[in-house]
C-alpha cells in the first residue's frame, strides 16, 4: 500500500542519512521535500570520497556489529535491514560497482563519491523528490510548523512527518554544525554532548620537534593501549606527526578509548613499538656494541633500523640519560610511552560521538515525545571507527527513519 497521497514528509539534511530517508519515503509513495542549509547536498559525503570513499566493510556480521561498541544493540536491527551486502547491491543499482580492498574495506571502483551521488540525486529527482537548498531549519513555530531561514527570508513549512538528518558537529563548513542540539534539548529530547570521534590528539611537542617533523609519517609502528578496565589493544600500521600531536588511521582506531581516558584522568598513555618485528634482547645487544666514531644517528640506523622521525620521537620523549643508555634505549624503542593531553577539537574530527539518545526513540527512530519527528545518521548517539562503519550506519538509520515516516503517513497519523 502506498503512503497517503498528498501527505508530505520533510527531510531536513541532505547527507547520506537524509537522502536515504528521502528515497525510502518517496518509494513508499509520500511526497518528499529535502531541505538543506547548504547550497548543495552531500558535501561531507563528497569530502569522504576525497581520501577514497570507504562505503562499508566486508568482515563477518558479528565482527562488523562489534564496531558499534556500546550501541551495538541499537544499531543491529537497523543494519539487519540494510547491511554491507545490501548496501553494495544498492550502489550497484546506481551503476556503481564496489570492490573489497586488501584490508576488507569496501570502496566504489574509482574510489570517489561524486559518481554515486550524481546518479543517486538523478534517481531521486526522477522519483519526484523536491530539493530546497539554502534552507536552514532553526525552530518550530507554536503550531509545530518548521521555520527555515532562506536567502529570501523566513519560510514556514508544514509537514505530516519530519526526518531530521542533520549530521554531527565535525567539519562545520560542510554543513553539519551541531546547531540542532539546543533546539532538541529545549523540547526535552535527551542529547548526549557531541564529542570528537576518529580524531587526532595533542601531545605538546617542543618547538624543535614540531618544526622538524610535523607532517612526517611514522611507519611501520605498533601502538599499544591498555584501557582502565585492562583491555589491551595492539595495532600495527602508521600515523602522522602533526604540529600539535598525532593523527591518522592507527590513532583514530583507538581514539574513543583515548578520548574517554583523557576525560577521566586528564591524559592517556600510548606505547609505541618503533621496531616491530625486532626482538628486544637482540636490539639491546646490537645497541650495546660500541659505536666507535659513528654518529648516534648512524648507529641507530645500522643497529636498530631506526631513523628520521623515529629518532626524533626517541629524543623528544626520552630523558637524555635513557637515550644514552643502550639497554634503556632498546627498551624505549620497543615500548616508547607517548602521552596524549587532549583530543583535537570536534570540528577537526572525522565524526562525532554523542547525539540523540536511542532511549528517546522508538523502533522507527521516531522521537517518542515529538510524534512524527524522526532522526537518522550521525546525529544519533553512536560512534564507530573508520572502515565504512559510519556511512553504513548513516544509510541504515536513514532507511529506518524514512520507512517509519512513510508508515506513519500511511496509517493516517
Ligand atoms: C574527511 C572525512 C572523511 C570521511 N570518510 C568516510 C569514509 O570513507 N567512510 C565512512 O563511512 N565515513 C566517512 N566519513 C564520515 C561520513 O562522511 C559521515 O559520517 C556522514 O556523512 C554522516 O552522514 P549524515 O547524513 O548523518 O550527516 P551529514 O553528511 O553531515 O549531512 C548533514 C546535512 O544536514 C545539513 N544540515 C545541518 N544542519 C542543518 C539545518 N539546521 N538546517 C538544514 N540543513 C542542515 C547539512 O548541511 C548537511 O548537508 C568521513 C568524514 C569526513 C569529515
Amino acid at each position: 500500500m502506498r503512503a497517503n497521497p498528498g501527505k508530505a514528509v520533510a527531510i531536513i539534511g541532505g547527507g547520506p542519512a537524509g537522502l536515504m530517508a528521502a528515497e525510502v519515503a518517496s518509494s513508499a509513495g509520500a511526497r518528499v521535500d529535502v531541505y538543506d542549509a547548504m547550497p548543495s547536498v552531500g558535501r561531507k559525503f563528497l569530502m569522504a570520497g576525497k581520501g577514497g570513499l570507504n562505503l562499508t566493510h566486508s568482515e563477518p556480521s558479528q565482527a562488523f556489529l562489534s564496531r558499534y561498541g556500546a550501541r551495538r544493540a541499537c544499531l543491529a536491527p537497523l543494519l539487519a535491514g540494510f547491511g554491507p551486502e545490501v548496501l553494495r547491491a544498492w550502489a550497484r543499482g546506481l551503476g556503481v560497482e564496489t570492490f573489497v580492498g586488501s584490508s576488507g574495506r569496501v570502496f566504489p571502483w574509482g574510489m570517489k563519491a561524486a559518481p554515486l551521488l550524481r546518479a543517486w540525486l538523478h534517481r531521486l529527482r526522477a522519483a519526484g523528490v523536491n530539493f530546497h537548498m539554502r534552507h536552514r531549519w532553526y525552530a518550530w513555530d507554536e503550531d509545530g510548523a518548521l521555520r527555515f531561514a532562506t536567502p529570501q527570508g523566513e519560510r514556514t513549512v508544514r509537514a505530516d512527518a519530519v526526518v531530521l538528518a542533520l549530521g554531527g558537529g565535525s567539519w562545520a563548513r560542510l554543513g553539519s554544525t551541531g546547531a540542532w542540539v539546543p533546539l532538541l534539548a529545549a523540547r526535552g529530547v535527551r542529547v548526549a554532548p557531541l564529542r570528537p570521534a576518529n580524531c587526532g590528539f595533542d601531545v605538546g611537542w617542543s618547538a624543535h620537534f614540531r618544526a622538524r617533523y610535523a607532517g612526517h609519517p611514522v611507519k611501520p609502528v605498533v601502538v599499544a593501549h591498555t584501557r582502565p578496565d585492562g583491555v589491551e589493544s595492539r595495532l600495527r600500521g602508521e600515523f602522522m606527526v602533526t604540529a600539535t600531536g598525532v593523527e591518522g588511521g592507527l590513532i583514530y582506531a583507538l581514539s574513543a578509548d583515548l578520548r574517554d581516558e583523557i576525560e577521566v584522568k586528564g591524559a592517556a598513555l600510548l606505547q609505541l613499538d618503533l621496531a616491530p618485528g625486532r626482538d628486544l634482547a637482540r636490539l639491546a645487544q646490537e645497541l650495546g656494541r660500541g659505536r666507535g666514531s659513528s654518529s648516534m644517528a648512524n648507529h641507530l640506523r645500522r643497529r636498530a633500523g631506526i631513523d628520521g622521525v623515529k629518532v626524533g620521537l626517541l629524543r623528544e620523549l626520552l630523558p637524555a640519560e635513557d637515550f644514552a643508555d643502550p639497554a634503556r634505549l632498546a627498551a624505549a624503542i620497543k615500548a616508547l610511552p607517548m602521552r596524549f593531553i587532549a583530543p583535537r577539537p570536534l570540528d577537526e574530527a572525522i565524526s562525532s560521538a554523542g547525539g540523540v539518545a536511542f532511549e528517546d526513540l522508538d523502533e522507527h527512530l521516531m522521537i517518542r515525545i515529538l510524534p512524527g519527528v524522526f532522526c537518522a545518521g550521525e546525529m544519533l548517539d553512536w560512534e564507530a571507527p573508520t572502515g565504512g562503519y559510519l556511512l553504513t550506519a548513516c544509510f541504515a538509520s536513514g532507511r529506518a527513519a524514512g520507512a517509519g515516516a512513510a508508515a506513519r503517513l500511511k496509517a493516517g497519523l
